[in-house]
């Protein structure tokens, strides 16, 4: 999506550490039609796939799961939560997620309630690095007997392993940007063509 490649190169910030700074229009602030667009974009890319359920987790999936549920015919968004509590609950299904950006491990907990057997589910997240975040959603989806209709990314970091996981595992994965490399020195950014 090129005017994604543009607003990454305008407002994008790199950080020591591997890590893209996009608060100004996603992971703080948010650019509500921006995120519309990029709603639209997914529903383009997934058109002929039956959605009956976003998943996403929390909390900077959020926002681009709501958008683009709009352009899903408003299907219902659930969101992965983090637990506080190491509880195993029969009502929850249970993954754990290594967190890329706090460099920490997280329960992650969905409820049966939203999601079950007969779900066709577009998972949808802001980042895809090392793939852990999607993995564990992807986990979620299994354990509820459900479908795993395709992945949708905002930002993939093709450099990092995940994007080759998910798409090796036979995934439908689109992402709306790959980088190919970022410098945190010169701040440069190139994307795959
Ligand atoms: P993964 O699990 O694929 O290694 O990392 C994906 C998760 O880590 C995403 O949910 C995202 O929140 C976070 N993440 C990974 N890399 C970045 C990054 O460069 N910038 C930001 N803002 N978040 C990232």
């Amino acid at each position: 999506m090129k005017a994604l490649e543009e607003k990454i190169l305008k407002e994008g910030i790199v950080k020591e550490g591997n890590v893209l700074k996009v608060d100004n229009f996603l992971n703080h602030q948010i650019d509500v039609a921006f995120l519309d667009q990029m709603g639209a974009e997914f529903r383009k890319l997934f058109h002929e796939k039956k959605v009956t359920k976003i998943l996403t987790i929390e909390a900077s999936g959020i926002g681009v799961a709501v958008m683009t549920s709009k352009h899903f015919d408003y299907v219902p968004v659930v969101f992965a939560k983090k637990s506080k509590t190491s509880n195993i609950s029969d009502e929850l299904y249970h993954t754990k997620i290594h967190s890329y950006t706090h460099q920490k491990t997280n329960d992650v907990v969905v409820s049966k309630q939203y999601l079950n057997k007969d779900d066709h589910v577009l998972i949808v997240d802001d980042f895809l690095a090392n793939g852990c975040a999607m993995l564990g959603l992807i986990n979620l989806v299994h354990q509820a007997g459900a479908k795993v209709e395709g992945v949708g990314i905002v930002i993939e970091k093709g450099y990092q392993e995940g994007g080759a996981k998910i798409r090796e595992l036979g995934y439908h994965l689109e992402s709306l940007a790959i980088i190919e490399s970022m410098n945190d020195q010169t701040c440069e950014i190139t994307f795959r063509k």
